[in-house]
């Protein structure tokens, strides 16, 4: 391999990974721009070796998204729309809500991920309420809820501070954010493609915030779209720099741009040559972050499991009411059993093992499957 290293001119970036010599932009920049993916992933594989081995994990959760209505406009969104009463818009009742979780008793769930739009005329008891509702019918499931950037407008509109609004919802029950909203931190695309939602610094303050509370949190990285390689090393450096501080991401997970139903769709989606890239170069570069997803709804089936050889160590799991990215014309399926989860894992090449949101081990082989309704 060292003679394809050096062919690649990647042999001082291996040199620097044996040392455990830091990689700065420049490495990051030249592993997007080299021409020999199979010498990144190779690199990627063996820092996702060294850390996990074969196993892989997954969750048996379910996603949420109680309403899409939402103030901003994102131009890479398909999901939101702007009123109550638009063509397509819904918010969902908190019965609503909750039904989606009793009818689901049967099913060994270890959590829920809820993502809301921006709506502009909930009150903040839809919220709380929600929360205490969903440990009110099962106490034990983990509650992974509100992006950053809905906390942020929550704060925005409630007049609180970002801390006061994750205060009121860890007394309510929330247990962990996830990492969504982070789209790119670079300012030039966040101008463009998102200008009207809570910037880089406020979603990584609020991030550090939730850190101090005591909650773990993701954090995302959309990609595909206008942003430059040297941009998507930026991103990644500035997660790696919080997470030096605080210790509190648990994985980083890198979304790839679907371009069906919105405002960019005149873009081609990122390729699967391109999606194996970052998840390679995500494990390379945020080197204190344990976990790297391939989110499967997002990266296709396939190519999911080919990127548990390029640095991917999660898969994410069973999902089931994934509406975001099926809106912007996702061909995945909405859900996956457990038994199918290992199946897939397990025909790459890897372990399977189910996790909680904490990755602790919940089980290593499943001979259960999951019921879906
Ligand atoms: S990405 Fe989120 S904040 Fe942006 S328009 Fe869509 S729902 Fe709203």
């Amino acid at each position: 391999m060292r003679a394809r290293l050096r062919s690649a001119g990647l042999e001082d970036i291996h040199e620097k990974l044996e040392a455990g010599v830091r990689l700065d932009l420049d490495d990051g920049r030249r592993l997007f721009e080299g021409s020999d993916l199979l010498a990144v992933g190779w690199l990627a594989n063996r820092e996702r070796e060294r850390r996990h081995g074969p196993r892989t994990f997954y969750n048996c959760n379910i996603r949420l998204e109680a309403t899409n209505v939402c103030v901003a406009s994102c131009l890479f969104c398909a999901f939101a729309r702007l009123k109550p009463g638009d063509e397509g818009a819904y918010t969902m009742s908190l019965e609503e809500v909750w039904d989606k979780l009793r009818r689901r008793a049967n099913q060994p769930l270890t959590e829920i991920h809820v993502v809301n739009g921006l709506h502009p005329d909930l009150p903040f008891d839809y919220y709380t309420d929600m929360l205490r509702g969903f440990k009110r019918i099962r106490p034990s499931i983990h509650l992974k809820c509100f992006t950053a950037v809905e906390i942020a407008f929550l704060a925005d509109l409630f007049t609180m501070t970002d801390e006061q609004v994750l205060r009121e919802l860890m007394a309510a029950g929330l247990d962990s954010l996830p990492g969504g909203g982070a789209e790119i931190f670079a300012e030039r695309v966040r101008k463009k493609i998102a200008h009207d939602k809570c910037g880089s610094d406020r979603y990584l303050d609020i991030h550090r915030i939730a850190h101090r509370l005591g909650m773990r949190t993701n954090v995302t990285m959309l990609y595909g779209h206008i942003e430059t390689a040297e941009e998507r090393v930026d991103h990644m450096l500035r997660a790696r720099a919080l997470q030096d501080e605080t210790g509190g991401f648990q994985a980083f997970i890198p979304l790839a741009f679907h371009p069906d139903n919105n405002q960019m769709r005149k873009l081609p989606p990122p390729s699967a040559a391109e999606t194996l890239r970052v998840h390679a170069v995500s494990r390379l570069m945020c080197d204190n972050i344990d976990h790297v997803k391939a989110f499967w709804i997002a990266t296709g089936i396939e190519v999911a499991q080919t990127a548990l050889w390029f640095g991917a160590d999660d898969l994410d799991g069973t999902v089931q009411e994934e509406k975001i990215y099926h809106m912007a014309g996702a061909r995945t399926p909405e859900s996956m059993t457990t038994r199918e989860i290992e199946r897939l894992i397990r025909r790459a090449g890897r372990e399977p093992i189910e996790r909680d949101t904490f990755y602790n081990v919940v089980r290593g082989v499943s001979d259960t499957s999951l019921t879906p309704v």
